[in-house]
């Protein structure tokens, strides 16, 4: 017989059964999975919501990951880089509102001049705000030295998806050269642990191909790495990339949007501490999706701050909401949304992952 819900829930340490059967748990089951992450949330967390105020830098990408629309053999979107200024414009918008943090984040080019650009970035960014952002970067795979560079120059957190943590999976939705190796995501992703990042990852939901004994793989993944922050939400469907074909496959968006919700539920769940973010493709699929992934245990929402004549430009799937809508109406909306939610904004705080300074204690 299988264990009851209520049993698993309260278990200090879930085995994959234990993650499978909440993943599949349905009506009551569910109910109860999204009512106890709510409660560890409270009592773990809290309720405050953190904001990352997100800078799209650039969609110039030297990667061609099949699932997203600004792959480099997408010859039908136009190519930019913000300019210095309208970063820092961005940036102080950020300051002025608040937020506590940023996340700068961009195709993936691993170069010394961009190593330099965004080095010169982050000191510039350090000094138009006092020293008083929490930086997060997403700038894809980059070596040790790079690394440690922005780091130095005030990076205190990364995120780099694992996007699929099978193998298997992951070869399927890249292509097969050596630029798009798993080996070398999870290298960095340890290398970003090492450096003293507060190290964020996640994967897409409902791919073509993944399985629900991948999803389980993919919460034992982020748990079994120690991760401190996640960003997870559903994968979604792009007319110019190669999965494009395999739409007819996939899964109603609808039940990968309650998927996603149910591996934050889980992840709040087992690994208690750590930051999870309320994605943008969340709220793609769902008007207040966003609001539904804090009520079950995310804690962070990242408000777009990339100027708008940019946002067109950086349609990494279809249907991305608000590319229309100006920093300050975002933010307006966003807070009232919040609120709905029954949270409030931790406004001038930065809100690091409490996972991180745990981990940093055993270290
Ligand atoms: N180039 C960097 C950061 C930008 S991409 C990197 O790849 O790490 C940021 C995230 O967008 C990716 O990690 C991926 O999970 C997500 N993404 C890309 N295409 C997507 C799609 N079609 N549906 C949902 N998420 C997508
Ligand atoms: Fe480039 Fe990131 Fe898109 Fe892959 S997911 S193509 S690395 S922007």
């Amino acid at each position: 017989m299988k264990p009851s819900m209520d049993s698993i829930l309260t278990k200090q340490i879930h085995n994959s059964d234990d993650i499978f059967q909440m993943l599949n748990s349905k009506e009551d089951e569910r109910k109860k999975l999204f009512e106890y992450a709510a409660k560890i949330k409270k009592e773990t967390v809290g309720n405050k919501v953190y904001f990352r105020g997100l800078i799209e830098y650039s969609n110039i990408c030297a990667k061609d990951c099949y699932y997203c629309g600004i792959r480099k053999s997408n010859k039908k979107i136009t190519r930019y880089t913000m300019s210095d200024t309208e970063v820092i414009d961005a940036v102080k918008y950020a300051h002025k509102e608040n937020y506590a943090s940023i996340v700068l984040q961009a195709g993936e080019i691993s170069s010394p001049q961009q190593t330099k650009n965004i080095t010169n970035l982050l000191n510039q960014i350090a000094k138009a705000t006092n020293n008083e952002l929490g930086i997060t970067l997403s700038l894809g795979e980059q070596r040790e030295e790079t690394l440690k560079e922005w780091k130095n120059a005030g990076a205190r957190r990364y995120l780099l998806r694992i996007e699929a943590s099978s193998p298997e999976l992951y070869s399927k939705i890249h292509p097969d050269n050596p630029m798009h190796k798993i080996e070398t995501r999870i290298e960095t992703l340890k290398l970003l642990q090492k450096t003293g990042y507060q190290t964020g990852t996640g994967v897409m939901v409902g791919l073509p191909f993944q399985t629900a004994e991948d999803l389980v793989s993919d919460i034992e993944f982020i748990r079994d790495n120690n991760i401190d922050m996640v960003g997870l939400g559903p994968y979604i469907e792009h007319k110019d990339t190669p999965l494009y074909s395999l739409r007819n496959t996939l899964l109603p968006q609808k039940e990968r949007f309650d998927l996603s919700l149910k591996m934050i539920a889980i992840l709040r769940i087992i690994m208690k501490d750590i930051n999870i973010a309320a994605s943008t493709a969340m709220q793609a699929i769902d008007k207040i999706g966003r609001e539904k992934a804090l009520k079950v245990g995310a804690n962070i929402i990242m408000p777009n701050l990339t100027p708008v004549k940019y946002r067109e430009s950086y349609l990494l799937y279809e249907d991305k909401p608000c590319i229309d809508e100006e920093a300050e109406e975002c933010k307006n909306c966003l807070e009232a949304r919040i609120v709905m939610a029954g949270d409030e904004i931790g406004y001038g705080e930065w809100g690091d992952s409490k996972r991180f300074f745990a981990r940093q204690k055993h270290a």
